[in-house]
């Protein structure tokens, strides 16, 4: 445990709303995962046997990389690699597994696990620093261990017995897309913003989830319990009897504000003087379309296909997924569709493909840069979205436009995909909406030339915060940059609605910004009439919705436009929010 179990509370960022205490469990990044399971006497042997053909593995693969870095970067540099060697070596360490596997009678990978993070504590916890630096190379050397003796088919999140925190120094899309989520009972992370997608698969999961908590994983020992609060941001170490108590107070208040929510789901979602406001939900699954269905949405404003792609880790065929897009049809129940097409890039990595590791991801070869260049991949896609069509109220959407020249030319690929299934006699609906996602500042710019090539747009805020402030969406070193108060997002939102107005064009807005109740009125105030949020969090806009008048949002748009500081629009927004709800919630 941490120094005598002592409780530590450090503070990040709200990454999914929610509370949750449990056992930790690490998550060593790279797609291991330590199961754990006991062995039989009569296996313990051969699980040794195991770890020692790991540490020939592991030992090999160590003077590999030492000969490489002796050859480009000269013998000192290599050096480090000599103590990890070492490492290896040492009989002390066997010798502590085998006593931890006849003592426990664990699987090899637990025990490995729990003796190399026992010698890491000790040396962390150092004031010698040349020893506090073994502390990181003992880390190195266990995750290389580890991931050798899982193997390639690391085990998934479902070998935990039960259910516990998942805490790691960073998540990728593609770690969340293949966990387990009904053994998770909460996500905290060292790194990552609120707009990370991991954080976003978490949050329309309804997993809490805290995230940019600095030096966590280095805070935390074999045996910790974790407290998460991912409505504050905060994580709490070993919480003491008296924080635990604090937080079941907390669970019981924020279930009777559920309640209240849910009873008004079935309500007429509209403003208190009658303006009707389109709720739709964002998903990355069917099972989170049935989620926005039951929490009353009118149809899918945002599904987004890359997860489709990463839960695999590969590339899907034509007919994979159309199966995937028939499920979301299907679950959407005869209600419109808005299906993206692949965003891959930025944050969204599909090992499988093998691509060059880019400076900048989210300024690179990303969403529609990646498939106008790959076109196999993006007329399979087409096509199964096509085909798809002709079973519901399907559109489609582009993604990361960020010119004329490209939405024509994705609009190209839609047709060329429309002919070859015309020509096949295959159905779809050759009136197919399509719009695009306005999130890079150069779409705002020209919005009103985009307006005239498509027949909607979704805003996609998350998007347009990073690119528009020069703020890396998922640094957390940064993260009280991105600022999606900032008068340059409002002024654009605003610029946005004004000019689909004018051209007549549809307009959804489906960054997450949609899902914090706290803009609501300012977004019908600046003209919108249509979200598209996470499922679970529609009960509450709702609710809210209800609880003032277009009038009202419009003069709070109006007090908004002068104001210079985004922490001062936030506090506006946060008053008119208590102003209307507080009292009902107490
Ligand atoms: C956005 O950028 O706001 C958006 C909805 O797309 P994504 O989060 O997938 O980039
Ligand atoms: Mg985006």
């Amino acid at each position: 445990m941490s120094q005598l179990n002592k409780e530590i509370a450090l503070y990040g960022i709200p990454g999914s709303p929610g509370v949750s205490h449990g056992p930790v469990f690490r998550f060593l990044h790279g797609d291991v995962e330590v199961p754990q399971y006991q062995v039989s006497e009569s296996e313990q042997e051969s699980e040794l046997e195991r770890f020692k053909d790991s540490v020939a593995i592991t030992r090999t693969q160590i003077e590999g990389i030492r000969n490489e870095v002796a050859k480009n970067l000269g013998e000192k540099e290599a050096g480090i690699f000599d103590a990890h060697i070492l490492v290896l070596e040492d009989k002390a360490l066997f010798v502590d597994i085998e006593k931890e596997i006849k003592k426990t009678g664990d699987n090899i990978e637990q025990c490995v696990y729990r003796v190399t993070q026992r010698y890491h504590d000790y040396f962390n916890q150092l004031e010698d620093e040349y020893l506090r630096e073994r502390a990181a190379d003992l880390k190195d050397i266990s995750k290389r261990l580890l991931r050798n003796l899982i193997g390639e088919t690391a085990a998934g999140t479902a070998f935990l017995g039960e259910p516990r925190i998942l805490v790691s120094e960073d998540l990728s899309p593609s770690d969340t897309a293949s966990l387990d989520r009904s053994k998770i009972l909460g996500i905290a992370t060292d790194t990552g913003g609120r707009t990370s997608h991991a954080v976003i698969m978490a949050r329309a999961s309804g997993v809490p989830a805290v995230v940019g908590v600095r030096g966590l994983t280095e805070k935390l020992a074999e045996g910790d319990t974790i407290l998460i609060d991912g409505f504050e941001g905060i994580a709490i170490i070993n919480p003491s009897e008296s924080t635990l108590f604090r937080y079941g107070k907390v669970g019981l208040q924020r279930n009777k504000i559920k309640d209240l929510f849910a009873g008004e789901i079935s309500l007429p979602p509209e403003t208190q003087d009658g303006l009707k406001i389109h709720f739709l939900a964002n998903a990355d699954t069917s099972e989170e379309v049935k989620s926005g269905i039951e929490n009353g949405c009118v149809g899918v404003g945002l599904f987004r296909t890359e997860s489709i792609f990463l839960s695999r880790n590969q590339i899907p065929s034509e007919d994979q997924q159309f199966e995937e897009y028939q499920k979301l049809v299907m679950a959407a129940d005869g209600k419109p569709v808005t299906i993206r097409t692949l965003d891959l890039g930025g944050d969204k990595i599909l090992d499988s493909i093998g691509r060059e590791k880019e400076e900048n991801p989210f300024m690179g070869f990303r969403a529609i840069r990646y498939c106008l260049r790959n076109p196999s991949i993006f007329l399979d896609q087409l096509r199964a979205i096509l085909r798809v069509s002709a079973f519901g109220s399907v559109k489609i959407m582009f993604p990361m436009i960020s010119g004329v020249e490209e939405l024509v030319r994705a609009k190209e690929f839609l047709f060329t995909a429309k002919r070859q299934l015309s020509e096949k006699g295959v159905s779809f609906d050759n009136e197919i909406k399509v719009g695009c996602m306005i999130e890079t500042p150069s779409a705002v710019t020209i919005c009103d030339m985009l307006a005239d090539e498509v027949d909607f747009f979704s805003v996609g805020t998350n998007d347009l915060v990073q690119y528009l402030l020069a703020v890396d969406r998922i640094n957390n070193e940064i993260a009280y940059l991105y600022e999606p108060h900032h008068p340059a997002v409002i002024r654009s939102l605003k610029h946005i609605f004004d000019v689909s107005k004018e051209k007549n064009v549809e307009v959804t807005l489906c960054g997450e910004i949609a899902g914090d109740p706290h803009f609501l009125p300012l977004l019908i105030g600046l003209g919108l009439d249509t979200v598209s949020a996470t499922g679970i969090l529609l009960p509450e806009l709702k609710f809210y919705g209800r609880r003032f008048t277009l009038q009202e949002a419009q003069s709070l748009a109006e007090r908004i436009k002068p104001m210079k500081r985004p922490s001062e629009i936030k506090v506006c927004l946060k008053d008119f929010y208590d102003d209307r709800i507080s009292d009902l919630i107490k």
